[in-house]
């Protein structure tokens, strides 16, 4: 089964928008057992969108496309498309209401352009826009229409937006190409999400234990991202399923210390979910994340069970003020040292009365850096019923990559001293 990618937008190719649906669209395929073949970005304006849907149809099973189905002058998505395939735009009433309600929600008026969004090409699938107005569009395109040859094909238009595409694609999307191209044999997929290990460490640990599987068919990838590497499994056939659990159970044997979630999971959702099970509470305490880490943990939804305080204390003022720290401890270590990260987490602790405490204190660089305490240096300590841990680790990356890495590293370092308490 052949698959084509059509993102539209002129944004794309000015390079103003990243095409993020290309990386997000391929992968959520990937993981489901489908292959995109060709993806081609294209500019608004109908002509590109037309010759690139026409085109793909000639050659793939699946063409979507996205993007350029809003209420503006530069959405000629649906029109162009419904024109190559010579059908006509029908109003649809239920689309209608939606937009109203949508708009009756928000206390505004309904836009008079959003009419265009109400129609629709003869015979398309509407998949309803749950955080939008523009209604996703499926269609089914015969042999016999203008396509030059081959066999029927599925169209699949979904807006551009991400927070409208997204949930469109996961659930209205992909059950249809589920339903409409199911797999010939069993096709399983897990991704381990882990950090602490860099991916040529993590392949060394890990891909030589896992060869006869991969000889038995398990095919393993593995994907760096800042902080963090994606282990992933695949398999296809009648024994994917024992294969992949298989290989699973060898990596938890051997890297489950690393390993924090499986698919999307986010670091920071863990240790929310985590702390919310057992009820435990949190106080941050942060210098050089400059509040990254609270920041994360509160785009967490729950987080306010969990959180009791985030401190972002950037001077030694602050850490004196805030947290306690003694000033004769600054004065001896410097704020960048294992006693100032160990009295900043104990201070947090003490000062909210939370169960855990995290701290982070470094140089961020590009400047500040000494012969003892290079640029990057960070200290990261943990307060919690049982003691306090503190590691210092060496982070030489720009600035926003060193206070996302060092999240990292204190989110691991907080789950770590978490599990040792017993619930
Ligand atoms: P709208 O109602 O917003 O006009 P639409 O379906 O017409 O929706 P577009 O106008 O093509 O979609 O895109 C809307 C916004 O979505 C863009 O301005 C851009 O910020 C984002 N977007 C579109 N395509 C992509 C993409 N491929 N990757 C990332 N973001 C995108």
């Amino acid at each position: 089964m052949t698959i084509e990618l059509i993102n539209t937008g002129s944004e794309l190719l000015l390079g103003r928008v990243l095409n993020t649906h290309q990386q997000w669209i391929c992968r959520q395929l990937a993981d489901h057992g489908y292959t995109v073949q060709r993806q081609v970005a294209v500019p608004d304006g109908g002509d590109a969108i037309q010759q690139a849907v026409r085109e793909g149809l000639e050659r793939a099973d699946l063409v979507i496309t996205t993007g350029g189905l809003g209420p503006t002058c530069d959405d000629l998505t649906r029109d162009r498309i419904a024109e190559l395939l010579g059908r006509p735009l029908q109003f649809d009433g239920t689309i209608e209401s939606h937009i109203r309600k949508f708009f009756e929600s928000r206390g505004r008026p309904v836009p008079v352009r959003t009419r265009v969004e109400t129609l629709v090409p003869e015979g398309a699938e509407v998949w309803m826009n749950a955080h939008g107005t523009a209604p996703g569009l499926a269609m089914e395109v015969p042999a016999d229409s203008q396509r030059p040859g081959g066999r029927a094909s599925r169209l699949v238009l979904l807006p551009g937006p991400p927070r409208e595409l997204r949930p469109m694609f996961l659930q209205q999307a992909l059950p249809a190409i589920h339903r409409w191209f199911p797999h010939e044999e069993a096709f399983v997929c897990r991704t381990l999400k882990t950090t602490g290990l860099g991916e040529s460490l993590m392949e060394e640990r890990i891909g030589g234990p896992l060869q006869p599987l991969i000889a038995s068919g398990l095919d393993l990838g593995f994907c760096a991202r800042v902080g963090e590497v994606d282990v992933r499994f695949t398999a296809r056939g009648a024994g994917a399923g024992a294969l992949v659990a298989e290989a699973e159970a060898i990596a938890r044997r051997l890297v489950g210390d690393t390993i924090f979630g499986e698919q999307d999971d986010r670091l920071e959702e863990v240790v929310i979910r985590e702390f919310a099970a057992l009820g435990r509470t949190l106080a941050i305490a942060e210098s050089c994340t400059g509040g990254h880490l609270t920041n994360r943990l509160t785009n967490v939804p729950g987080a306010s069970a969990v959180l009791l305080a985030g401190f972002v204390t950037y001077a030694n003022q602050a850490k004196i003020d805030a947290l306690g720290v003694p000033e004769a401890l600054l004065a001896a270590h410097g704020a960048v040292s294992e006693p100032v990260a160990r009295a900043m987490a104990e201070g947090a602790r003490r000062v909210t009365g939370a169960d855990f405490a995290v701290a982070t204190t470094g140089i961020a660089g590009p400047g500040g850096g000494t012969a003892e305490k290079p640029v990057g240096t960070v200290y990261i300590a943990v307060a919690g019923p049982l003691g306090i841990e503190v590691q210092r680790r060496l982070n030489t990356f720009d600035r926003e990559t060193f206070k996302f890495t060092t999240c990292q590293q204190a989110m691991a370092l907080l789950r770590f001293q978490a599990r040792l308490v017993p619930e």
